[in-house]
């Protein structure tokens, strides 16, 4: 363990975002204890076959080691070259469909059952504990389709623990806490919309077959639609709900996005009937941005996350586009929503740097005759509302005792609640009364 590619354990990440932007951001390059590099969806380093896991105390996948001595219990892990400390066990979707390599917190034997564990589905890890209700596996599809979903959803997860951003299941606050709904369209029955009403994110499961979605983006003149992305952008208005609503951020949230006491349905409903206004690419990062200001926050949000994680990727791998040889209108302090912010300069260089970066993964992307990675133009109006959504999650983050805000911060003192693993409910229950598309 002398040298940094032999001890992940105590590495010290690239240069990320985190350095750039003093953003709340780690590393995306995970190694295993032999030094290779893995992935969010690796369970095993396919060289040594050492065993891996994503754990969330590190943020990040770590190699691990069978627990010895000291009351270790069967199967559970520590982090390799860790033996003394915390133990883990698998999630136990590792081997359903579902295809799960995040770790959940276990005790030692006489030990008492560690705190960030309440809250979660027994058994299960943070990531699939939020997932309430998951596709009918009697149908042959689904789980292929639940497999898709969770993969996107781990890596929604793993970006917002890694943003400081409560991350709080069902189980811990009912009324507050996430789920997510993996719902299909039933014969005779109503169509099931993706939306968010009151924490509970519902998707289409069908949308996890590319025939489908592709579809769906062709007929909605979207230039980019994936399960990722309806993720990133139906967790904004969910935040919005817990960061911005209750909070001293309404005021300004009103004055760069616009009221969103604005009717919802008749918003919706314009949209669907005439489009969008002829202006809204000067205004918004999508042409469905500017269907009301709920979801141009939810679509800025979306972009917020799009941009983060692939920033703290590309650095993370020493990919660094400030060097290419491309001109572009840049972004200037005029763009900000608040130009003397002290890190007002970091982030006009962080905007500017992603132009850089996406300039040249659109070139590349094109030189494999595959659609553009970034295939929208961020208009200047844009760029201040981004300031703001990047000013409320670092704020947040800096008010958060725990970076790891785990389930366990609402109902730490709760039983363990007697409610069914998330497998076990396949239900086709529907409520989209008061939700937000
Ligand atoms: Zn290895
Ligand atoms: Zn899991
Ligand atoms: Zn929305």
């Amino acid at each position: 363990m002398d040298s940094p590619i032999n001890d992940p354990v105590n590495e010290q990440s690239a240069a990320t975002l985190a350095t750039e932007l003093a953003a709340p951001t780690v590393s995306r390059a995970y190694r295993c204890q032999c030094g290779r590099p893995v992935f969010l969806r690796n369970s095993e380093c396919l060289a040594c076959h050492t065993p891996l896991g994503y754990v969330i105390d590190r943020l990040g996948v770590m190699p691990l080691a069978p627990a010895e001595g000291g009351g270790a219990l069967p199967d559970t892990f520590t982090v390799f070259g860790d033996p003394h400390g915390k133990t883990y066990r698998r999630c136990a979707n590792l081997m359903t469909p579902a295809a799960c390599s995040w770790m959940v917190p276990a005790a030692r034997e006489g030990e008492e059952a560690p705190a960030d564990v309440h809250g979660l589905a027994p058994g299960y890890c943070l990531a699939c504990s939020v997932t309430r209700t998951i596709p009918d596996l009697s149908v042959e599809a689904h789980g292929v389709f639940w497999g898709k979903l969770e993969q996107a959803k781990r890596r929604l997860i793993s970006q917002l623990l890694a943003l400081g951003l409560p991350v709080v299941s069902r189980h811990a606050d009912p009324v507050h806490g996430l789920a997510f709904d993996f719902l299909s369209n039933m014969p005779g029955g109503p169509h099931v919309m993706t939306g968010h009403e009151d924490g509970v994110i519902t998707l289409n499961a069908e949308e996890a077959e590319d025939a489908v979605r592709e579809r769906i983006r062709a007929e909605m003149r979207e230039p980019y639609r994936t399960l990722l992305g309806h993720f990133r952008h139906e967790i904004g208005h969910y935040y919005w709900d817990l960061l911005v609503q209750p909070t001293h951020w309404l005021d300004d949230y009103r004055a760069l996005f616009g009221d969103e006491r604005a009717d919802y349905a008749a918003s919706l409903q314009t949209h669907y009937e005439q489009g969008p206004p002829p202006d809204w690419a000067d205004r918004f990062v999508s042409s469905y941005a500017s269907t009301h200001p709920w979801e141009d926050w939810a679509e800025t949000w979306a972009h917020y996350l799009h941009m983060a994680d692939t920033a703290d990727t590309a650095m993370s791998f020493g990919v660094d586009a400030t060097n290419v040889e491309l001109t572009s209108d840049l972004f200037t302090a005029d763009d900000l929503s608040q130009p003397d912010h002290p890190d007002a300069a970091k982030f006009l260089d962080f905007i500017n740097g992603w132009v850089l970066l996406t300039n040249v993964l659109n070139e590349l992307s094109r030189s494999m005759g595959q659609p553009d990675y970034y295939p929208f133009v961020l208009p200047r109006a844009a760029v201040g509302k981004l300031q703001f959504i990047h000013r409320v999650i670092t704020e947040q983050r800096a008010g958060s005792a725990p970076t790891m805000v785990v389930a366990s911060d609402v109902a730490a003192t709760e039983p363990e609640p007697a409610e069914p693993a998330p497998e076990q409910t396949q239900t086709q229950t529907q409520s989209q009364g008061g939700a937000q598309s």
